[in-house]
């Protein structure tokens, strides 16, 4: 029995004499190290601006805009009933709200203030709701007036809902039947305090 010859092996390509020897680095280590700080010197440099921009939005630009925005609420120009009286009298020339800052605006989208200062029927409670959802964040309300912070005189009423925090989520509750123009101002203040105290 024959044993079957083996394959010959295949011819071996001539040596390129443009390639590295064994043992040598394909690219020489300078330019090795070269590539590495030019990679490294953009995304290092744009980490580094990446942190000094958190640590100045935190540190520095925050605490302004929540001062500036504190200092300059905007309440949405919308009344329900009784309370939008005294609402309209405190921005009059007596009691002058606007020297707070406050201004009213009538689109939700410019206001960062919902003031409810009125009787809240179930009827009306989708609206007051998408008004506060069109509105930009952050913002904040306040409930004016018994209406709206427990439903007031018509609290057993089917049609009223028995406060506005079972709609938005309520910052200030400012009591009375109505409330004078000093009680909104007063609430506005404590409104401050609280945006301050909270950071936002
Ligand atoms: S709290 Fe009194 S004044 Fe204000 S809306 Fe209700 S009933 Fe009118």
């Amino acid at each position: 029995m024959s044993v079957p010859a083996r394959p010959a092996a295949p011819a071996q390509a001539p040596a390129d004499p443009n390639l590295p020897m064994v043992g040598e680095p394909a690219v020489p280590f300078f330019e090795i190290e070269t590539l590495r700080a030019q990679q490294f010197i953009p995304v290092a440099k744009e980490t580094l601006a990446d942190l000094i921009a958190e640590q100045a939005q935190g540190k520095l630009i925050r605490p302004v805009f929540n001062w500036a925005g504190r200092n300059s609420l905007f309440p949405l120009h919308w009344g329900l009933a009784c309370c939008a009286i005294e609402f309209a009298a405190a921005f009059g020339a007596r009691w002058d709200a606007e020297r707070f800052g406050v201004v009213p605006r009538s689109s939700p989208r410019q206001c960062d203030l919902l003031i409810v200062n009125g009787t809240v029927t179930w009827k009306v409670a989708h609206k007051l709701i998408t008004l506060y959802e069109q509105m930009p964040e952050p913002k904040w309300v306040i409930a004016m007036g018994n209406c709206a912070t427990g439903g007031g005189p018509f609290r057993t009423a089917y049609s009223v809902v028995p406060g506005v925090d079972k709609l938005v989520p309520v910052d200030v509750y400012i009591a009375g039947c109505p409330p004078r123009p000093e009680a909104l101002l007063d609430g506005i203040l404590l409104l401050e305090t609280l945006i301050r105290e909270r950071g936002e």
